[in-house]
């Protein structure tokens, strides 16, 4: 049985890539009643992924940025409502509490916020010119900043070699700009590629021109006039700059969600089904870690997760069962080059290479006791969506299979 009556209203929190789709699917699945998108950003919704890249590179304007006019969602009489905080939330009334003191009552709710990025504890990192890249708008500080600097030749430091921050650099680098990545683990991406790849993409920046500084110590950051002139390290190096962009990660907004009782850890904790343990409220997206069979909680990042978890959350409170099972994905350009990530990669100890490190195109296969569990792809599209059928199916080709370019692996998907 449906959770929300067909003519009963829902309000969804967070107008990005979770709360939008899921406003849809409700519609595409026949809820007729009043549905709020409410948007605490003043900007209509629109795609994250290319703030670091082609949206701060200059190469694409407004209209390939935005991910739904305000007009497509009014014509589904979805509520769009920009500049627009919830406060919080009541369960026992089914209310939530806007900035400005008003209340919307709701019969279903979805938790669509999102994540904020993290800061640093430096002295220093409050200084105006210490930049993160979540939303439109720090990409507009970030890309005037840039430009500031390019015009000053000032150079660009990027605290965190995470996607977002070599996402930066290879776009600060492409306009000519002097970057050095700052990255406190002992190789790039460490936790998610193989080690030959993080290699070969240590390589890939250090050859564009990127300074990259492995095993990091940061000290403070220096300011002069309250604005940040260098990063000082614990070795004493000084890294002068008039730009720093911090890629340290992000964490879940679950504090609304934590105020009303609902279970969050680093994250709000929803089911494969995007299910909270409140009926009547599901969540998406970011601000989401879904419990897995094994108990463990998987935290996810993503345009796919958000996507997938969006209809999960529309489904359940139409009263059906979607559970997101499909094998995740992920993408990310630095450069000329296209990363596609499919599958989970965490605890593989073997790897496969599929043609040659650093060629036209190649991937590599993850492996944990023996099964294949993730493949990575550079400029392989073909081969990221076969590994997503592998993945999906099960299938797990022997490493010497998956390393001969010769061997046919999608033969193994019919049998
Ligand atoms: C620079 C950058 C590059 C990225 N690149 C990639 C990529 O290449 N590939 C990929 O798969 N993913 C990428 N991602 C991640 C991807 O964009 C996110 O996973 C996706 O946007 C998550 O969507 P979401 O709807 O959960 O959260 P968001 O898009 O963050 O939307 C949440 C919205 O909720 C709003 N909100 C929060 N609290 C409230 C409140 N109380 N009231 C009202 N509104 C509220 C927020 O302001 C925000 O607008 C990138 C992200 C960034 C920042």
């Amino acid at each position: 049985m449906s959770v929300v009556a067909a003519d009963e209203p829902v309000v969804i929190i967070g107008a990005g890539q979770a709360g939008t789709l899921t406003a849809e699917a409700l519609r595409a699945g026949g809820h007729a009643g009043p549905i709020t998108l409410l948007g605490e950003e003043p900007h209509a919704p629109y795609h994250r992924p290319p703030l670091s890249k082609a949206w701060l590179a200059g190469e694409i304007g407004e209209a390939q940025l935005m991910l739904r006019a305000p007009e497509m969602l009014a014509k589904k009489g979805i509520t769009l409502r920009t500049g627009t905080r919830a406060l919080a939330i009541d369960r026992a009334a089914r209310q939530v509490r806007l900035e400005d003191g008003s209340v919307l009552p709701y019969a279903g709710l979805v938790l669509a916020t999102g994540a904020a990025p993290r800061t640093l504890a430096l002295p220093g990192a409050d200084a105006p010119n210490v930049l993160p890249l979540r939303s439109r708008d720090d990409a507009s500080r970030i890309a005037v900043a840039l430009a500031r600097c390019a015009e000053a030749q000032w150079p660009v430091v990027v605290i965190g070699g995470g996607f977002i921050g070599l996402e930066v650099a290879a776009t600060a680098r492409k306009k000519g700009l002097q970057v050095t990545v700052l990255e406190a683990a002992p190789r790039l991406l460490g936790r998610v590629l193989a080690p030959m790849l993080s290699d070969w993409f240590a390589e890939l920046h250090r050859g564009k021109g990127v300074e990259l500084e492995l095993q990091a110590r940061i000290e403070c950051i220096e300011t002069e006039g309250g604005e940040a002139v260098a990063v000082r390290l614990t070795d004493g190096r000084r890294l002068p700059c008039g730009l720093v962009v911090l890629g340290v990660g992000v964490s879940a907004n679950d504090a609304l969600a934590r105020a009303a009782g609902l279970a969050c850890e680093q994250g709000i904790v929803v089911d494969a089904c995007a299910r909270t343990a409140d009926p009547r409220i599901v969540a998406a997206g970011d601000c989401t870690a879904r419990r897995l069979a094994d108990g463990s909680l998987l935290r996810l990042e993503s345009v796919h997760n958000a996507t997938e978890q969006s209809k999960s959350a529309a489904a359940a409170l139409l009263g059906q069962e979607r559970p997101f099972t499909a094998t995740p994905w992920f993408w990310s350009d630095q450069y000329e080059r296209k990363l596609q990530m499919a599958g989970l990669s965490s605890g593989a100890e073997a790897w496969a290479l599929r043609g040659e490190l650093g060629g036209a195109a190649f991937s590599v296969f993850h492996y944990r006791a023996g099964r294949l569990i993730a493949v990575d792809s550079v400029n392989d599209a073909k081969m990221h969506l076969l590994a997503r059928k592998l993945l999906d199916a099960g299938v797990s080709p022997a490493p010497e299979q998956a390393a001969d370019a010769g061997f046919d692996l999608t033969g193994l998907l019919a049998r």
